[in-house]
């Protein structure tokens, strides 16, 4: 990007009411059949809509079209069955009821780039596309073939390095693989997770991206963080293999969470995509606290390489508080870029 301080969020935005249901993590679809397909392109229009009226730089499809930023992946791979649920402890954090792997796995077609290629003829601006990453995707799924977190993580990111090329051949600019496991089997990034977003980019020719953080603003994680101490120093673990991969852009959370900002150092070199807005709560950060958040990072972060961005994805918050958060974001970063320019 040759604009400074380009803005973006981390990817999931709210679902129209007439599209599911809102304020979900597992959203009800409220359509079925054809009638669906129509709605969600409509949904991808308007969230199109929402983020260019909020002034965003790189825009997302807001994943309209996918119920959930794993499940809505997997259940189109081959060896998965979605009949057979089993409750798994999501994180270490919620139970959730998640299908099973029941034999190889493989990609039968795919999965998002026509929902790419339509987003794709509505605008000229950069997209980031999000998918989840290998360490995620295991942790939402009961494993009953593989029997090994790591021989299961590289044939993931096999997958979705197919995956990731047929995006980028459609004309997305950059691919965001979402590892928030990160800062939960912080031991196993380094021995697997890293090497399986190695794998995941390989070969890979627009930008690529990881965002790890602490979670959507949901019950669940909230009190999860409660329990976090002080000062979250997670990142400080993964930070260092993360800075030696081949990924190009690091998302992280930062605003209203207890992370010691100079962990950023750690990634010196890599774009970072800095979370300038809370996901959790519901009040509208002021441009001026965007850009004091900025201000911050600009030193750990070479002005040329930070990009505004929210904590997580805002797909659990009502359409209005959103919209205002995306608003501050853009208003923040303009802030910035303003005291740049003079
Ligand atoms: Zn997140």
């Amino acid at each position: 990007m040759k604009k400074l301080f380009p803005t973006s969020t981390v990817g999931s935005l709210p679902k129209p009411s007439w599209l599911a249901e809102t304020e979900k993590l597992w959203p009800a679809w409220k359509l079925e059949g054809d009638a669906l397909i129509e709605a969600k392109q409509d949904a991808l229009r308007v969230t199109l809509q929402e983020q260019t009226e909020a002034g965003i730089d790189i825009v997302s499809d807001g994943e309209q079209t996918r119920q959930h930023f794993v499940t809505t992946f997997t259940e189109n791979l081959e060896g998965v069955d979605f009949e057979k649920r089993q409750t798994m402890r999501i994180r270490n954090r919620y139970d959730a009821e998640v299908p099973t792997i029941v034999g190889a796995v493989s990609r039968k077609k795919s999965v998002f780039v026509e929902d790419a290629k339509f987003l794709r003829r509505l605008t000229d601006q950069p997209i980031k596309w999000t998918l989840p990453g290998p360490m995620t995707m295991i942790d939402t799924l009961y494993d009953g073939h593989y029997k090994s977190r790591d021989e299961l993580a590289m044939v993931f990111a096999e997958i979705l390095n197919q995956e990731a090329k047929e995006l980028a051949e459609v004309g997305i600019d950059i691919i965001q693989f979402d590892e928030p496991a990160f800062n939960v089997f912080i031991d196993e990034v380094d021995q697997w997770g890293v090497p399986a977003l190695n794998r995941a980019v390989e070969g890979l020719t627009c930008e690529s991206a990881v965002h790890i953080c602490y979670g959507y603003g949901i019950k669940a994680n909230t009190d999860w963080k409660k329990t976090l101490g002080a000062e979250w120093r997670h990142y400080e673990k993964t930070f260092p293999s993360i800075q030696k991969s081949n990924i190009d852009i690091i998302s992280l959370e930062y605003q209203n969470s207890n992370v010691p900002m100079e962990l950023m150092e750690l990634i010196r070199g890599k774009k970072v995509m800095v979370g300038a807005i809370d996901v959790a709560k519901h009040e509208i950060e002021t441009p001026e606290e965007v850009a004091n958040t900025l201000r911050k990072a600009l030193q750990f972060v070479d002005a040329d390489k930070l990009y505004p961005c929210t904590n997580c994805g805002m797909a659990p918050l009502p359409r209005h508080v959103a919209r205002d958060k995306l608003k501050a974001l853009h208003d923040g970063a303009a802030i910035l870029r303003n005291e740049f320019s003079n």
